[in-house]
């Protein structure tokens, strides 16, 4: 069988998918491509893109798409003129001016080849109104065009848009397929992995298991703010449990941000630590969200009874709850503290 969209990391069985449909000429002229951040849909799109225009394509020998024939290099490089990425650039919506300039391109023949393909980035923050006028378009596209959607929530797409186009779900990846795809790809983590073992684990918990997320979070600018809000929720967690009542806890509440959408970000962090450690205390092999050192939340959580853990993820729901509902943060703060025995 053809090798099937080996650019793509995971993913398996949609790539196929993708791939059998494109040698069969039955790719649907839209398709929604739904999943976390940095899962590989931007990939798979452009992956797709190739295997339409790739010259071997009916070579049973060669992979799907080939990666060396001219088309597909075009594609990968990002110099077709017949593959089109629209998204939001800096704006927070995608307006009808993208959807018209994709409308007057579209009535224009392929340049190269006998396809031409959209992928349109963050389809979830097109407008109501860009949407409507995209809509018209995938109701009759000229045989040539495919389109991509791309999206974390396809909730937030038209129902109309929906059943025009199937949602097709791409998947995060496990720690290990993270870990070889980024070290073997990419430098600066194959660095990271000798010289700093434990904050190269770190990063790859950080990235929620997207490669995107990763690879973005190599760049240490980026990585600054959150590598900072796990080590906050590590050690208010770690506080909380090993010196429950203690004053000396205190300092640690202080730490936390006076910045409403910041502490939301900090609550939401100590939250996934607090489930992993409810999780390790069913399985200590349970796949865990936060903690990257298995020993180490092995160990806190032994020191923690499941009700108390219950509690603490509970007052620290509520905080973020109240958070959210823009309650006063210092007064939220000290409930937090008062409710997990840092304050009693
Ligand atoms: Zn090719």
């Amino acid at each position: 069988m053809k090798d099937m969209f080996s650019a793509v990391v995971g993913n398996r069985k949609l790539c196929e998918r993708l791939g059998n449909d494109i040698i069969a000429s039955k790719l649907p002229h839209a398709i929604i491509l739904e999943g976390p951040h940095g899962t590989g849909k931007h990939t798979i799109a452009k992956a797709s893109a190739a295997a339409l225009v790739c010259e071997e394509k009916e070579n049973a020998q060669k992979p799907l798409p080939c990666l060396s024939c001219l088309a597909c290099r075009k594609v990968m490089e990002n110099k077709s003129p017949d593959v089109i990425t629209v998204g939001c650039e800096d704006k927070a919506t995608i307006g009808v001016d993208a959807v018209r300039f994709i409308k007057e391109d579209i009535s224009i023949i392929p340049n190269d080849s006998d396809y031409k393909v959209y992928i349109i980035e963050d389809a979830d923050k097109m407008t109501a109104q860009a949407q409507n006028a995209l809509l018209l378009t995938l109701e009759e596209p000229p045989a040539y065009a495919h389109f991509f959607l791309l999206c974390e929530n396809s909730g937030s797409l038209l129902e109309t848009i929906r059943s025009r186009a199937p949602i097709l779900r791409t998947e995060l990846l496990s720690k290990d397929e993270i870990d070889e795809y980024i070290s073997s790809h990419d430098r600066r983590a194959a660095q990271m992995k000798l010289s700093d073992p434990s904050g190269y684990g770190e990063l790859l918990m950080a990235s929620g298991y997207g490669i995107g997320q990763a690879l973005e979070y190599l760049e240490p600018k980026s990585y600054a703010t959150v590598k900072q809000t796990r080590a906050l929720a590590t050690d208010f967690v770690t506080t909380v449990i090993r010196s429950r009542g203690a004053s000396e806890a205190l300092p640690v509440i202080s730490k936390f941000s006076s910045k409403r959408d910041v502490l939301a970000e900090q609550l939401s962090a100590v939250s996934e630590a607090v489930r992993d450690l409810i999780v390790m205390k069913k399985s200590d092999t349970a796949k865990l969200c936060f903690f990257a050192d298995r020993d180490f939340a092995i160990e806190l959580s032994d020191k923690a009874s499941t009700i108390a853990l219950f509690e603490l993820m509970e007052a620290v729901e509520e905080a973020s709850d109240e958070i959210g509902r823009n309650a006063n943060v210092k007064l939220c703060l000290m409930k937090l503290a008062a409710k997990t025995g840092i304050l009693s």
